[in-house]
């Protein structure tokens, strides 16, 4: 689903993203862990386009994506991304929110949008809060509306940026669990996370990344239990 092959990112001076080689299969759940600076949330910014890389390729179902030929917009359809703070649209109503992408981007139909977006509001669990606003919502409500909404543009790949970083840690775990129903439907996702019990539980692979490079891969189980990296290691002990 997706290739990536010797990434590299600047910003101005700073290499961000160093020689990154990444592979994404179809179906597969791959959790990127690492510490705050080493360059994930620029990594998954690359594989959405948000951010252009300097070198490299990120290859996305066979294509390689090309800003001056491609559309942008089209790709990111294909690539859905829930961030750390969900930003819904204050004044829309939760189904608004969901059904606004695929009626003013896709050109759905109203009416195939609501259907749609009622159906997602039920698979989050939120089927009764369609007609509510966001601010009635608790922060794990919301992010499951953010989830709703990226669905609603049916992607094939799913990008989270630490969507339970800003939750309060009772409102963690609903949000965790509609993420594993996801993956247990066969949505190709990667994770970026501390929540090391959902990396433990769901990944089928975990990427440590350090200063910008990959420094180790693998099984969770080989990752948590067996790191053959020190750094790994050492930041492990950190965290846990
Ligand atoms: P992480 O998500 O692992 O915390 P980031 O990808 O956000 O790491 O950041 C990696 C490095 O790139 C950091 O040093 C950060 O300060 C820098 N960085 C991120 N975004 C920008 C930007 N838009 N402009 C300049 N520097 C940035
Ligand atoms: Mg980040």
């Amino acid at each position: 689903m997706i290739r990536v092959d010797k990434l590299n990112k600047y910003f101005g001076d700073l290499h961000v993203l160093k020689d990154i080689d990444f592979n994404v299969k179809e179906s597969e759940v791959v959790v990127l862990i690492g510490a705050s600076g080493s360059g994930k949330s620029t990594m998954l910014r690359c594989l959405n386009f948000l951010e252009w890389r300097n070198s490299g390729e990120v290859i996305i179902r066979g294509k390689d994506v090309n800003p001056k030929k491609d559309n942008l917009n089209v790709v990111r359809q294909k690539v859905g991304m829930v961030f750390q703070h969900f930003n819904l649209f204050p004044h829309k109503t939760v189904l608004e929110n969901v059904t606004e992408a695929p009626i003013q981007v896709k050109r759905t139909s109203k009416a195939e949008a609501l259907k749609e977006g009622e159906k997602l509001l039920k698979k989050v669990g939120l089927g009764d809060k369609a007609n509510d606003y966001p601010s009635r919502l608790s922060g794990g409500q919301k992010q499951r509306v953010a989830i709703a909404r990226a669905l609603a543009m049916k992607p094939e790949i799913m990008l989270f940026d630490e969507p339970t970083s800003a939750l309060d840690p009772e409102l963690v775990g609903e949000v965790l669990q509609t993420m594993k129903d996801l993956a247990q439907e066969g949505m190709t996702m990667v994770v970026v996370t501390h929540e090391m019990g959902f990396a433990r539980e769901v990944a089928d692979r975990v990427v440590y990344m350090h200063d910008g490079k990959i420094v180790e891969t693998g099984h969770p189980h080989d990752i948590f239990d067996n790191p053959k990296e020190d750094r790994t290691q050492a930041f492990l002990s950190s965290i846990l």
